[in-house]
């Protein structure tokens, strides 16, 4: 099943001149998405992955899906003050300004195998931020994976050390 007609482009969102790709028809479609589950899925059953960490909040749909499947833990990545516990912070810089993201102090165990997941790799900053969280915890990266990569935007550069993997690529 060829998943790329489910993902569409719309143009000017969030910001004139930006093509975003949405994903909502393919989470809408089951068999689709179960397609697309079991490319991301490819290869990682034999990891031994504890924890699944998704970014806020499109990364959330399949990270939650691949943790249940890989019989390991979930892990929310998200914006400031939005997580409940006390967290750690990982700022990044953005074309204009800076962003931040917050994880919970106990949500990765020294030692864990980490899988970090996102609906899109662009300019690579969310990942690095999310890779930088989950080591400051002690967590051992095993792949980064994303559904999508934005080739232009180069973000593999910021994450290079890392196996990385992402079945469609634009
Ligand atoms: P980065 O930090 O790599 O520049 O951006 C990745 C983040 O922005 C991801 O969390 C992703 O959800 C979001 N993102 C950036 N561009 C797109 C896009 O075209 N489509 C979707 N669905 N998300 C995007």
């Amino acid at each position: 099943m060829s998943i790329e007609k489910y993902i569409r482009d719309i143009q000017d969102f969030p910001k004139p001149g930006i093509v975003f790709k949405d994903i909502t028809p393919l989470l809408a479609d089951a068999e689709a998405s179960k397609a697309c589950l079991e490319l991301l899925i490819n290869g990682l059953k034999d990891k031994k992955i504890d924890k699944v960490v998704g970014a806020e909040s499109r990364g959330f749909f399949f990270a939650t899906l691949l943790a249940y499947r890989l019989g390991a833990g979930f892990v929310p990545v998200r914006k400031p003050k939005k997580l409940p516990f006390t967290t750690i912070t990982a700022t990044y810089e953005l074309e204009y300004g800076t962003d931040t993201l917050e994880m919970h102090t106990d949500a990765i165990k020294k030692g864990d195998r980490v899988l970090i997941h996102d609906d899109v790799l662009a300019t690579g900053g969310t990942a690095k931020a999310m890779c930088e969280l989950v080591e400051r915890l002690g967590g051992e990266i095993v792949q980064c994976n994303f559904l999508m990569e934005l080739t232009f935007l180069n973000g593999r550069e910021k994450i290079k050390q890392y196996d990385i993997f992402s079945p469609l690529k634009y």
